[in-house]
């Protein structure tokens, strides 16, 4: 019993390290990548680039976009270690969801109309009270908010509803997102919440994601004793919930 015990925290141990070496290798991946992008570019509009304007402006365009994903990239890389380091402690001011709501689809809003998306408020006439962390709430309706937007179809209606549940941990609160995107297909959905897992790689990057955001969600909820649940059904659309208890 004792060797079992020994050699499952070993395991353990070992699976730590193994996820730790993944991630570092997976962070040196995709700061690479647009690094070695800048650096050529830097080296054509030195040379051959030099006298021709409208090359020039066309790659310093892909030199933004680049410096924009690692800027990005940076930003989630700090916000993860920081909700991180924080798990432990449950944060306890209270914060009313319809205000994080209405802050999140106000940013969102230029996004949802380039794309022609519309956003459906619903349950939110109302004050909705959880014990938390205001910013951090906000950074995961953000989140879900922008996953609905860039993965649902063009011209649909995202749908954010509130709802009262009754949870182990006693009454609770829940905000859905449902999209009408293309969904989810199962297999995906035990992963969805790593670090870097995407199901469409050159999708996720071309939409500006950094495959950090559901994996910033995750330990945002958990930070709230919430949950965070997902449905969706393929050519439909998916519903990514989050219920968090009000006491
Ligand atoms: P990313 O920055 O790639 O969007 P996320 O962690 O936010 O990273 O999401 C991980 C992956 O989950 C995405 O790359 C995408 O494949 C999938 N995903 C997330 N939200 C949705 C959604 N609403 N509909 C379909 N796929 C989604």
């Amino acid at each position: 019993q004792m060797a079992l015990c020994v050699f499952r925290d070993l395991s353990d141990e070992v699976l730590a390290s193994q996820m730790r070496r993944d991630f570092v290798a997976n962070v040196s991946h995709e700061l690479r990548t647009p690094l070695t992008a800048l650096m050529g570019f830097i080296e054509t509009l030195r040379g051959a680039a030099k006298e021709d304007p409208v090359a020039r402006e066309r790659f310093l365009a892909i030199m933004a976009r680049e410096s924009g994903r690692m800027e990005r990239l940076v930003q989630d890389l700090l916000q993860l270690s920081r909700v991180e380091a924080e798990e432990r402690v449950r944060p306890s001011t209270p914060v009313d969801l319809a205000a994080v709501l209405r802050q999140v689809t106000g940013a969102l809003k230029p996004m949802a109309e380039s794309l022609g998306a519309e956003m459906e408020l619903e349950g939110f006439d109302r004050p909705l009270t959880v014990p938390g962390d205001s910013d951090q709430l906000v950074q995961v309706f953000t989140n879900l908010v922008e996953n609905g937007l860039k993965y649902g179809a063009a011209g649909q209606v995202l749908r954010l509803r509130a709802t009262a549940e009754n949870s182990i941990r006693g009454p609770a609160l829940r905000i859905t997102v449902s999209d009408q995107g293309e969904g989810i297909d199962p297999i995906h959905i035990p992963r969805l919440t790593e670090r870097f897992y995407r199901i469409d790689g050159h999708r996720s990057r071309e939409k500006g994601g950094t495959g950090l955001g559901l994996a910033i969600v995750k330990h945002i909820v958990q930070r709230h004793r919430g949950w965070l649940k997902l449905e969706s059904v393929k050519g439909v659309g998916s519903s990514f919930s989050v219920i968090l208890p009000q006491g």
